[in-house]
């Protein structure tokens, strides 16, 4: 059997790491070939020298000429989206927005694509949705709940007539069962400290304020076809249960396994095999109790904002995303408390500017347009 090619744009943060553990595992199904980064080019260099592939990208000029110098096996290049050429399978672990041009580059060049990056597909919806059909293109999730949501959908024939509704499950983060009061004025590293899952600080800060559950909602909508109506959000403390779908007979069919992201990345490489080391067993003796909540939509704003914008549509999810990513910028720079992360994504949605949405110039334009109003959003109340 020839191993699968496999490229990891954005390898040196937490999806790209536990990539590299998985590929580590699994030797022999899996190569390395490509690896991408913004800047982290000692990580990079690190990685490379164990896996020797045959292609990096190093989006950060200032520092190409040291992965040349350190590497003199592989090809140093600048775009990230250039990865997909040499591999078969493209993990887009970029954070944020810019990972748009390696999942569009992707689905282009008739790869599987490992998602990682939500924001390139809530943002761009309506331009990545047809690539979807290039032939030999494919997009398995590699977010928890959707990895979830996939697996529960192989259980039925017809999925999108047998579903009733996905049901996404929600950490519920630091400040599960706070007030709003007592919210007002936490810390950075208090909303740094996830109790389940360790990732990366902008997905963390988004658990906190369910901004990610949000964006999740409408990534599950993009992926599935479900209706917004159909999606619920359950909170569940234990993160075991990492989603559902409940079909139209009443049953409901969910996928557990311990908090490990390692789990999706394998599934999203090997589907629709499975990889043969066990990431996130469970030990039922020493499990003890699933508990489920509603989420409190009035402290956790964010929540309802996002279902908001996914029923807007058009490029209203890319302001949401964009408005989102500058706020929680802002918030890690010390420039913002934390309850206005959310005041800045709905002030910027409430100025929403609906556009053209059919190629990536017009997404890029609609999340630089969010982009410069959550900045003046911002200012404005650092000055008041
Ligand atoms: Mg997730």
């Amino acid at each position: 059997m020839t191993a699968i090619r496999v490229a990891i744009a954005g390898s040196s943060g937490s999806i790209g790491t536990q990539t590299l553990d998985v590929v580590r595992a699994e030797r022999d199904s899996y190569e390395v070939v490509a690896l991408g980064v913004g800047s982290s080019v000692d990580v990079l260099i690190r990685q490379a020298l164990e896996f020797r592939p045959k292609v990096v990208a190093v989006a950060d000029p200032a520092q190409r000429a040291r992965a040349q110098q350190a590497l003199p096996f592989a090809e140093v290049v600048a775009d990230l989206a250039d990865l997909a050429d040499v591999a078969d399978v493209v993990v887009n672990a970029v954070v944020g927005f810019a990972g748009l041009p390696v999942t569009v580059r992707t689905l282009i060049a008739g790869k599987r694509l490992a998602l990682a990056n939500k924001e390139s597909l809530i943002a761009a919806g309506p331009v990545v949705q047809p690539l979807r059909s290039v032939p030999g293109a494919e997009l398995v999730p590699v977010d928890s709940e959707h990895c979830a949501v996939h697996q529960c959908l192989r259980s039925s024939v017809a999925s999108d007539r047998e579903v009733s509704r996905v049901v996404l499950t929600a950490s519920g983060g630091p400040f599960r069962g706070r007030s709003a009061a007592s919210l007002a004025s936490v810390e950075i590293a208090e909303a740094l400290s996830h109790p389940t899952w360790k990732m990366g600080p902008k997905i963390t800060i988004d658990s906190s304020t369910l901004m990610n559950k949000g964006l999740e909602v409408i990534e599950a909508h993009e992926l599935f076809g479900t209706p917004f109506d159909q999606i619920e959000v359950v909170v569940h403390p234990q993160s075991v249960v990492h989603s559902m779908v409940e079909f139209t007979d009443g049953c409901t069919m969910a996928q557990l396994s311990m908090p490990d992201m390692r789990l999706p990345i394998g599934y999203a490489l090997a589907y629709p095999a499975r990889i043969g080391t066990p990431f996130g067993r469970i030990d039922w003796a020493c499990l003890g109790r699933l508990d489920f909540e509603q989420p409190d939509t009035v402290t956790f704003r964010c929540l309802p904002l996002a279902y908001a914008a996914g029923r807007a549509g058009g490029t209203a999810p890319a302001w949401l995303s964009a408005a989102n990513e500058v706020a929680v910028e802002a918030f890690l720079a010390g420039r913002l408390r934390w309850p206005q992360i959310a005041d800045v994504c709905d002030e910027v949605l409430q100025r929403y500017e609906p556009g053209a949405d059919t190629t990536v110039d017009d997404i890029i334009a609609a999340d630089a347009r969010a982009r410069s109003i959550a900045a003046e959003v911002i200012t404005i109340r650092e000055a008041s």
